[in-house]
């Protein structure tokens, strides 16, 4: 059984506390795109943790994480996570985590590239979060970049990445900075790339023999649909592929195909960073959602924007991640509101649409709300459907009517029991 969570809105969905909730029933999950951009929230009776590269079934003793050839990894980073992981009580070891060889390696100067073109940009920036994914993404498809299965002969990557550095440096040089020190960068690979030796293995071979047995295996992903690179409000994208149809090839067996597709999908909007955002809420109206949803990154601390749910987006987030059911998350955080809107259509040039259109057209597009009546109560002890109040519960129904796929779970908080299953 190979199942996909993934994200059907700008990210943030709460996948992470998806896959966390879901995974009991799975043998392992599968971290198959990005790096540690990521931010995954997961509370649960370890603790609340916010995973940024670790697959989040890593709190489950069971569950065997892969980290798969579509990721960057940050050495350093990841060294850090499992640190705090290892310090709260999660065993991370050769067992439970399995990292590819084919994982393309984030560099310090990937980081340093990244902040200064944002930088650069000053006020045309992307938003990046200046994690170096952008250029590290770049540095592979230009097949500069190192990857984990070098780390086992050293010899040999030392002399690549003494080639790159004299590349790469060529643009450090140009923004004004100092050159980046081959000796830093070997001193770091071998720091950090040492203590994570172990876990690296062809992920595609034991990945390949589970699926043959039968095992239960799900791809965690990182963002939603409308921050994949090809599908995706580039170039206010991120840079990898953030869609289920990538997750076998970006885990490392595109020889097999996935069973079912779960769609994270929030019951408002949010979007981090820049670019088109249709439906955004502003002012007064726009600091009581973001306050009743905490809406501040989970990787970075920044305010996220918000709106009300955008059924034209959200219905081609569904559509672009061949959601087979959708998990309906924060729908609690609506509870204050008397009246809820949902954009949903664009006015584009006089005419409203319901059809996603091509990026440039959105900042165009003005958002046409319809006012559904709200709960004004708490939700949260709701465990089974017909504990919801009526005007929830048309809520949900509206929106599974509206984007044409059918919401199996909602959440009603960040713990996970906080949660029911839809008749
Ligand atoms: P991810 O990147 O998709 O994994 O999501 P994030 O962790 O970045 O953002 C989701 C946030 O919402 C986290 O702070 C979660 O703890 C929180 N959260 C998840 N589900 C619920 C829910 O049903 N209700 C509430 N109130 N918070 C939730
Ligand atoms: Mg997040």
């Amino acid at each position: 059984m190979l199942t996909s969570i993934v994200g059907i809105n700008w990210g943030d969905e709460g996948k992470g506390r998806m896959v966390d909730l879901l995974s009991a029933d799975y043998d392992v999950v599968v971290r198959y795109q990005g790096g540690n951009n990521a931010g995954h929230t997961v509370i649960n009776e370890k603790g609340k943790f916010v995973l940024n590269l670790m697959p989040s079934g890593v709190l489950r003793d069971t569950v065997v994480n892969v980290m798969g050839n579509g990721m960057v990894i940050d050495l350093k980073h990841l060294c850090g996570e499992i640190e705090r992981l290892t310090e709260a009580g999660v065993s991370v070891s050769e067992k439970n985590l399995k990292i590819s060889d084919k994982a393309v390696i984030c560099m310090p100067y990937n980081v340093l590239q990244d902040c200064m073109e944002e930088n650069r940009l000053a006020d045309k920036k992307f938003g990046s979060t200046r994690r170096g994914i952008g250029p590290i993404y770049g540095d592979k498809y230009l097949k500069k970049a190192l990857r984990m299965g070098e780390l086992f002969n050293m010899d040999k990557m030392k002399a690549r990445l003494k080639d790159i550095l004299e590349w790469k440096n060529l643009t450090v040089k140009a923004y004004g900075e100092e050159p980046v020190k081959y000796e830093d960068m070997v001193a770091y690979l071998e720091e950090f790339g040492g203590k994570l030796k172990k876990y690296v293995c062809d992920v595609g071979l034991y990945l390949n023999s589970a699926a043959n047995e039968g095992k239960k295996i799900m791809f965690e992903a990182q963002l939603g649909a409308l921050r994949d690179i090809d599908f995706g409000i580039y170039p206010y994208t991120s840079s990898s592929s953030t869609i289920s149809a990538y997750a076998p090839i970006g885990a490392g067996i595109p020889n097999h195909k996935l069973d079912e597709a779960i769609g994270i999908m929030k019951a408002y909007s949010t979007c981090v960073g820049e670019g088109p955002f249709t439906a955004e809420y502003f002012g007064d109206k726009a600091e009581a959602l973001r306050k009743a949803g905490g809406e501040y990154g989970a990787a970075t601390g920044r305010p996220r924007r918000v709106g009300p749910f955008d059924v034209v987006a959200s219905k081609y987030g569904c559509r672009m991640q061949a959601a087979n059911y959708v998990a309906l998350t924060k729908l609690d955080v609506l509870s204050y509101l008397k009246e809820i809107e949902v954009c949903v259509g664009y006015e584009l040039n006089g005419k409203v649409i319901d059809e996603f259109p091509f990026t440039d057209a959105l900042d165009d597009c003005k958002p046409v709300f319809k006012t559904l009546p709200g709960w004004n109560c708490d939700i949260s002890s709701c465990r089974k459907s017909s504990d919801l109040p009526k005007e929830a519960y048309d809520y949900i129904k509206f929106i599974e009517k509206a984007v044409g796929c059918k919401i199996k779970y909602v959440s009603v908080g960040a713990s996970r029991e906080e949660y029911l299953v839809m008749d």
